[in-house]
């Protein structure tokens, strides 16, 4: 455990995020109505989302995952995606779910591999957007919350993969990082 990271800033608390959740779920539930739907969770940051927003939502629906990387720590490297686990999405309407947009890069790539499979449709919802750090044209279709560009960890979204269980969303900061002072 990281010193201090006790009385690190939380950004969304438990409650927040499950209001969060409930407000996503709502605007899904809407779009589609009762037309069946193949939800594709991106491993491994959205899986704390995917658990909690599947039981909100009212359609008949399947859930595959893939598997993106791109950071290691809070360095950027090569985005890869294993699509070796998902599931058949010809003809299907497909629902992308992700913990955070932030350049988007991750999700357009995501998108662009989807297409080539065929299916009816490709919409995405994330749980957070950072503000202002886009690189690409497109834009999640379902956002629960916008947040400042700070490096968050929690609810899923991991710093070199720890800190996914925590409750809430929090602020990793310069003195919450290795090199700083830690406790063992
Ligand atoms: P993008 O390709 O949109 O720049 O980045 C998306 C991916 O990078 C996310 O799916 C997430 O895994 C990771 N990422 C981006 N910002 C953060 C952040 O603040 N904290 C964590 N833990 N991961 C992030
Ligand atoms: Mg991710």
């Amino acid at each position: 455990m990281f010193r201090g990271f006790a009385d690190v800033k939380i950004l969304l608390d438990e409650q927040q995020l499950n209001k969060g959740v409930e407000q996503l779920a709502r605007s899904i539930n809407q779009f589609y109505g009762l037309r069946p739907v193949t939800i594709i969770g991106v491993m491994t940051g959205s899986v704390i989302l995917l658990a909690d927003l599947i039981r909100k939502l009212d359609m008949p629906l399947r859930v595959g995952v893939l598997q993106t990387a791109s950071y290691r720590g809070t360095q950027r490297g090569p985005l890869t995606i294993n699509s070796e686990m998902i599931l058949d999405v010809a003809n299907r309407e497909v629902l992308l779910i992700d913990d955070i947009f932030d350049t988007g890069n991750t999700l357009n790539a995501v998108i662009d591999m989807i297409h080539h499979l065929g299916p009816k449709s490709i919409q995405s919802a994330v749980l957070l957007q950072k503000t202002g750090k886009q690189q690409v044209e497109l834009r999640p279709d379902f956002v629960a919350f916008d947040i400042p560009d700070e490096f968050v960890v929690g609810y899923g979204l991991d710093y070199n993969d720890e800190y996914r269980n925590l409750p809430h969303l929090a602020c990793l900061e310069a003195d919450d990082l290795p090199g700083a002072d830690r406790e063992n």
